[in-house]
């Protein structure tokens, strides 16, 4: 028996190199143990046994004719259903594509198939990625490995999950509003979402274009510098991704180069509706780094109120342009012929497949971009979108980082926000302006909340900085 709770990818690679286990071995063992956790935790839509362990096997074959394949080489990932494996179910968690097969690998996988990863299996998620607990996924909830009447968070929720509960050893997830940060933070793993452009989202369902992000989500930071690694890099397919010289992001941080690091600590993320508990371990997390002497300074960010309305005209406006394309007609057949034409088919399809939130944000989207409202609405969002960018570039004159919480509470229970998606939007409160502004946050897990809730701590970095979180992180976690 391989223990599989505390493997990281680091491990991974010298048990393979010490022969202490093969990795059709590991993988084998990754399944039995992913499928029998998940009849619990539902984080997995679907395992792909087969493919897994082919991948696995092309490993085993490669090692023992000694090729060095690279880090990932043999490590078992869990797969957001919204990015392409080829060959794969992609269900984004909608009725909408219940039979889709990707035609296609997303770019991250074309990249990870080089490094010879393996992947376990499709993670569960808030359909199309609209939500912050997994609860919206067509296929039913995901539950949080640390207290199964939670939730793990979302829209990323069964990536999180997984990694979690010891049925992956790190997941990709997608962030457009928090998606990866949000559960990492409620389920204890570590998540990254890169700067806007710093990964190819080619293959991916796309929700918000402007926002949408794919990033890691491990168990330690140092993975998730490993992870990001190996995905990052311009790709012709996909127009906003940018080419960055990213060689240094896995070096071992220094302490003495981190010393010279001054992070912010926003006025506007401690105020009203900040749950104590989490206050607490954010403010342990800042006296933790404080003892590193690394020097902190308070800052504002004044335009912070404005960010979730913005999001959530900006955001929608994206959503019903990026999801006029499923008519139930291609993709995956619902109906296929009416007696009363086409329209009447698109609205029967389009009412059947997809789900209640989803339907909200179409709706709420098309509102904002009608004539009339366009100017009153999606233009003056946009203005202040500006705002609160500048916002951001007027605090890194004076601080590298910035560090606030990731959610004003803790996981929630099952159900608990269902009916008030007000209630449900506001989690994402204080992880919306990284994406309004494009900058690299990462959530990382405060330490010393064994037995407790999880809760983690954000930081932010300048465009291209992820180097500084992943440094700081890597620090803070081995006090
Ligand atoms: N929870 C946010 C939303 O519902 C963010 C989702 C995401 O990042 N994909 O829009």
């Amino acid at each position: 028996m391989i223990n599989l709770r505390d493997l990281t990818i680091k491990k991974i690679r010298d048990g393979l190199l010490n022969k202490e286990f093969s990795a059709f071995e590991l993988t084998k063992e990754f399944i039995d143990v992913a499928s029998d956790k998940n009849k619990e935790v539902n984080a997995y839509l679907s395992i792909d046994k087969d493919q897994a362990l082919q991948l696995a096997s092309e490993v085993d074959v490669g090692l023992a004719e000694g090729i060095d394949f690279g880090e990932l080489a043999g490590v078992p990932l869990a797969i957001k259903d919204n990015i392409l494996i080829k060959g794969l179910q992609a269900t984004s968690a909608s009725k909408m594509l219940a039979e889709y097969k990707a035609p296609y690998d997303a770019e991250v996988i074309s990249k990870l198939k080089k490094e010879k990863a393996v992947f376990i299996g499709k993670t569960n998620m808030d359909e199309f990625a609209m939500g912050s607990s997994t609860e919206n996924s067509a296929y039913g909830v995901t539950r949080n490995p640390h207290d199964l009447d939670r939730v793990p968070g979302g829209s990323s929720g069964g990536s999180a999950a997984a990694v979690a509960g010891g049925m992956a050893v790190a997941a990709l997830g997608s962030d457009t509003g928090g998606s990866i940060r949000e559960p990492a933070s409620f389920s204890g793993v570590v998540g990254l979402k890169p700067t806007y452009g710093a990964v190819s989202r080619f293959g991916v369902a796309a929700m918000a274009s402007s926002l949408d992000q794919i990033g890691p989500i491990t168990k330690t930071v140092e993975d998730a510098a490993i992870l990001f690694k190996a995905i990052v890099g311009r790709d012709p397919k996909d127009s906003t991704s940018f080419e960055a010289d990213y060689s240094d992001v896995t070096n071992e941080p220094n302490l003495e180069e981190a010393r010279n690091l001054t992070i912010g600590i926003p006025e506007e993320y401690f105020g009203e509706g900040l749950d104590k508990e989490v206050e607490e371990a954010i403010n342990e997390a800042i006296n933790d780094i404080k003892s590193l002497k690394i020097s902190f300074k308070k800052i504002s960010l004044p335009h912070t109120k404005y960010a979730l309305a913005v999001y959530y005209i900006i955001m929608p406006a994206e959503v019903s342009t990026n999801l006029a394309r499923y008519d139930g007609l291609r993709f995956s057949p619902l109906e296929q012929e009416t007696k009363s034409g086409l329209l009447d088919l698109y609205v029967k399809n389009r009412s059947r497949g997809f789900g209640t939130e989803v339907k909200r944000r179409i709706l709420l989207g098309t509102f904002v971009l009608s004539a009339g409202y366009y100017d009153a609405y999606y233009l003056k969002a946009q203005k202040v979108r500006s705002l609160i960018k500048q916002d951001f570039t007027e605090a890194f004159k004076d601080v590298d980082l910035i560090l606030t919480p990731v959610v004003p509470t803790p996981a929630f229970k099952i159900g608990e926000k269902t009916n008030d998606p007000l209630k449900m939007y506001l989690s994402d409160i204080f992880t919306i302006p990284a994406n309004l502004a494009g900058l690299p946050a990462i959530s990382i897990p405060v330490r010393g909340r064994e037995g407790k809730l999880p809760i983690g701590f954000q930081l932010m970095s300048r465009h291209r900085r992820e180097k500084d979180v992943l440094d700081i992180g890597r620090l803070y976690e081995k006090i």
